[in-house]
C-alpha cells in the first residue's frame, strides 16, 4: 500500500501527471512515511527553482463591501452584523509606500466584490501604483469580472490576478454557493485571465463543508491541466455569522501535505504559506514553507480596518502576519533555513 502510493509520488515526479484515481490514492494512503518523503521532495524541488528565498506579498483589503453571498464567508452579503469599509485610493497608496519601505516590492490589491471599485476607478488607481513603484508588481484579487474588464486592468500594468476556483466539481460548488453564483462563470474567468496574459492563481479551501477527496483529487487534475502561475491553498475556517459553523479536523496536515503534492507537480508555482493556515496553527507558515511553499502574504492593510476583513474568525492579523512586523517574519524563515527575498518574485518559466 505504502509502496504504491511512494510509487505515484515518483512518477508525480518524472512526468508531473496522475489520473484522478491516482491523486485520490494518495490521499488516501497519507501515512507518515509517504508525507515525509513528499516533503522532502516538495522542498528539494522548490529550492532547485526558488533557492531558499521567500517571496512576500503586501496584502491590501481594499473593501470589505460584497455584492456576493458566499455561504462560507464572513464578509458575505448576508452577515449583517458586519461593519462595512472601503479604503481610499489614498489610503491604499499610503499602505503601498509603507509597504515599499519594508521592502515589498508586490502589492496584493484584495476585497470582496465591491461594485464601487468600476474600470474607471480602478485603472487610476493600477496606474497610480505603477508609476509611483515601477518596479513592483500589482496582483488583483477581486472576483469575478468581464473579460473586457480584466482587458482594461490588464492594460493599465495588473500583473497578476489570484480568483480561487474554489473547487473543481459544480455539484460542490453549488452546496457552498448561493444560485446566482454559477461554477461555469468563474471557471470562464480564470481562462479569460489567462488568456489575457496575467499570472493567474486558482486555489480552494481545505476542509470546505462537504468537501470529499475526491473533491480534492479532482481539483488537483484541474490545477494539473490549467497549469496556473500561482494557487492558493488553505483550511477552511468557519465564521460564527454563516452557516457553516463546525470546524473541519486537521485540516492543517491535509493542506501541508496538498502543498508538497503541488509543488512535485509544478516545481515552478508560486505557492503561499496563507494566512489561513498560519491562523489555525502557530507554525503554520513555517510548516508551510518546510512542504514546499514559498510564498507569505502579509497584511499591509491600515490596522483600523484589520478587524474588518474578517473572512473567518481568529485570523491572524498581528505579530508576524503585521507587514509591520517583517523582522519577526525574516527571523521565522531563518530559524527554518529560509530568507526573505525584496523581489516582485515573478513566476520562472522553465
Ligand atoms: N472576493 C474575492 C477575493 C476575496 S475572498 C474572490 O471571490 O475571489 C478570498 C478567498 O478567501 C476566497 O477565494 C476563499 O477561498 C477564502 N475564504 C473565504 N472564506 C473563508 C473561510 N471561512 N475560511 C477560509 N478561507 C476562506
Amino acid at each position: 500500500m505504502e509502496h504504491k502510493a511512494l510509487g505515484l509520488i515518483h512518477k508525480l515526479d518524472e512526468t508531473h501527471h496522475l489520473t484522478t484515481e491516482e491523486y485520490l490514492y494518495l490521499l488516501q494512503n497519507r501515512t507518515p512515511e509517504v508525507t515525509e518523503t513528499l516533503a522532502a521532495l516538495a522542498v528539494r524541488r522548490a529550492k532547485e527553482v526558488y533557492g531558499n528565498k521567500i517571496f512576500i506579498r503586501g496584502l491590501m483589503e481594499v473593501s470589505n463591501i460584497c455584492r456576493n453571498g458566499c455561504h462560507y464567508c464572513g464578509i458575505s452579503r448576508e452577515n449583517k452584523a458586519c461593519q462595512r469599509y472601503r479604503l481610499t485610493p489614498e489610503q491604499m497608496f499610503a499602505c503601498a509606500q509603507e509597504g515599499y519601505d519594508l521592502g515589498f516590492r508586490t502589492f496584493v490589491m484584495q476585497g470582496g466584490e465591491d461594485s464601487w471599485f468600476t474600470d474607471q476607478r480602478l485603472v487610476p488607481i493600477i496606474r497610480h501604483l505603477k508609476e509611483q513603484f515601477p518596479d513592483c508588481a500589482v496582483t488583483l484579487s477581486l472576483g469575478e469580472r468581464s473579460r473586457e474588464s480584466y482587458e482594461a486592468l490588464f492594460d493599465a500594468g495588473a500583473d497578476r490576478y489570484l480568483l480561487r476556483h474554489e473547487t473543481a466539481d459544480p455539484v460542490h460548488y453549488g452546496k457552498l454557493h448561493p444560485a446566482d453564483l454559477s461554477w461555469e462563470h468563474r471557471m470562464q474567468c480564470l481562462q479569460d485571465l489567462h488568456e489575457i496574459g496575467f499570472q493567474t492563481g486558482c486555489g480552494f479551501m481545505v476542509g470546505s463543508p462537504f468537501q470529499t477527496l475526491l473533491n480534492i483529487a479532482k481539483d488537483l487534475t484541474y490545477i494539473e491541466e490549467f497549469s496556473p502561475e500561482m494557487c492558493g491553498i488553505g483550511p477552511f475556517i468557519p465564521h460564527r455569522d454563516t452557516i457553516f459553523r463546525d470546524f473541519p479536523a486537521g485540516s492543517a496536515d491535509l493542506t501541508c501535505f496538498l502543498l508538497s503534492i503541488l509543488r512535485v507537480m509544478k516545481p515552478n508555482i508560486l505557492l503561499p504559506a496563507t494566512t489561513a493556515l498560519g491562523s489555525i496553527d502557530p507554525m503554520g507558515r513555517e510548516k508551510g514553507i518546510l512542504s514546499g511553499a514559498n510564498v507569505v502574504m502579509p497584511n499591509l492593510s491600515p490596522p483600523e480596518v484589520r478587524d474588518k476583513y474578517m473572512l473567518y474568525n481568529n485570523k491572524l492579523r498581528t505579530g508576524p502576519e503585521a507587514a509591520q512586523n517583517l523582522i519577526s517574519l525574516q527571523n521565522r524563515m531563518q530559524s527554518i533555513g529560509y530568507e526573505i527575498a525584496v523581489d516582485r518574485g515573478d513566476f520562472q518559466a522553465n
